[in-house]
């Protein structure tokens, strides 16, 4: 079978484009997700799904095994564009705003530790050895 294809060449410019530089078309300021907030879909209320288009320039440490088989060990993010964040539920494109999280689960962690903290003083308040037991 002779069917190799050789590497495109759509990458190259197309004669008469004179500037490389590009022009962005549009520069889409779609708030970011933060520790304490989070996406919400402004048409539908979506909270958890969502196609994110973005363009991230990438050094990644590629670690194979034998087999071929490889992870990325190690990522470091040179740049990091989002271009547009669309709605799964209902397509809204960059219809997205900034909603406090829920923060359930922080709060379930904050108690934890705490019961953690108690539990464990109040163990070694009640049976500290005098010395070592052994
Ligand atoms: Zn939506």
């Amino acid at each position: 079978m002779s069917s190799f294809v050789p590497p495109s060449t759509a990458s190259s410019l197309p004669p008469g484009t004179a500037s490389g530089r590009r022009q962005y078309a549009r520069c889409v300021t779609v708030p970011l997700p933060t520790a304490t907030t989070r996406w919400r879909c402004t048409s539908c209320g979506n909270l958890t799904r969502f196609d994110v288009t973005r363009t991230s320039r990438v050094t990644e440490f590629l670690h194979l095994d034998l087999a071929g088989t490889s992870t990325v060990e190690e990522r470091t993010v040179h740049s990091d564009v989002l271009e547009q964040v669309r709605c799964r539920w209902c397509d809204a494109v960059d219809a997205v705003e900034l909603v406090p999280r829920a923060d359930v689960e922080a709060e379930l962690a904050g108690r934890a530790v705490e019961e953690a903290a108690l539990g464990e003083a109040r163990a070694a308040a009640a049976d500290r050895p005098a010395g070592p037991g052994a």
